[in-house]
């Protein structure tokens, strides 16, 4: 059986022109995609919402022009900020790289913000489904954009080598972005197409569950976390996130343009690998 809200949304649908139609039902999907499915104002009119949930016998007539008027819009205007979706239960290790595949599908050939425009490749993620790490960064730069894989560039390398140093190799990891394809001239995702991407984020987050989380610069903790703060104070301890525990750090293309800051960034590493129960290396 259909959900309620979606045996709703095709009952109105029926009283409505079709341009109408078509742009509610975009809309719908569109919050769907978002993980968002319940759309009604509470109190909810005890009337409007039978007749919501009411599956239709036979087709509807047409109904006259204005004769169906909602007292507050039933689809509350967008929110850029924040958008987490539920946490999603645990997928069994052996079903994690297909549900992986799964969420990739869904994102298909997205257009769903304006950065596809300048996209070669979308940037879904790369590593094991089945990782106790995950690192996550911001978006992907130029070299990511054309080869569709997350941190394969400069910053990539530094990535790369931070993960050999914790005593890992790079496929029992797992690498997201924030946002999944290129912003223009390598910019901050704006906040609506952080929103918009984000949730695709949090799902992979919810199939993978690591135990640890690294968020690579500001802009993946300020999306992971869900405030804006300074990176100085989100150092250097431990965040609950997600039912597992974040851990903050400098982004390697910022370490890469200021080297001193690698030993912070060693010691947040190394917060994350006593999290994991990895042995750290002996103090010189
Ligand atoms: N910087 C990021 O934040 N992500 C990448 O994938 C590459 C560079």
């Amino acid at each position: 059986m259909r959900p309620a809200f979606d045996r709703g949304v095709k009952t109105l649908a029926h009283s409505l022109d079709s341009a109408t139609r078509q742009a509610l039902q975009d809309r719908v999907r569109f919050y769907r995609d978002l993980g968002l499915t319940e759309f009604y104002r509470r109190p909810v009119n005890p009337e409007l919402l039978a007749q919501l949930t009411a599956e239709p016998d036979e087709p509807q007539p047409e109904p006259e022009p204005q004769t169906f008027q909602l007292e507050e819009p039933t689809i509350p205007l967008r929110k850029p900020f924040p958008v987490v979706p539920a946490i999603a239960p645990a997928v069994p290790a052996a079903e994690r790289a297909a549900a992986m595949q799964l969420i990739r599908e869904e994102l298909g050939e997205c257009t769903r913000c304006a950065l596809h425009k300048g996209r070669n490749k979308l940037v879904f993620g790369d590593g094991s489904p089945t990782a106790r790490l995950m690192f996550v960064g911001e978006g992907p730069g130029a070299d990511e954009d054309s080869q569709g894989l997350p941190f394969v560039g400069k910053a990539g390398q530094l990535l790369n080598n931070m993960i050999a140093a914790m005593g890992l190799k790079r496929e029992e990891v797992y690498i997201a972005n924030v946002v999944k394809c290129r912003p223009p001239n390598n910019r901050v995702p704006e906040p609506e197409e952080g929103a918009t991407c984000s949730p695709f984020l949090f799902r992979q987050i919810d199939v993978v569950r690591p135990e640890v989380l690294v968020a690579l610069g500001a802009t993946a903790a300020t999306w992971l976390l869900g405030t804006r703060q300074p990176l100085a104070g989100l150092r250097g301890r431990v965040h609950a996130m997600r039912g597992t525990r974040l851990i903050v750090t400098y982004h390697p293309a910022y370490l890469l343009r200021d080297p001193r800051q690698k030993k912070e960034a060693w010691a947040d590493l190394q917060i994350a690998m006593k999290e994991l129960g990895l042995k750290l290396p002996a103090k010189s």
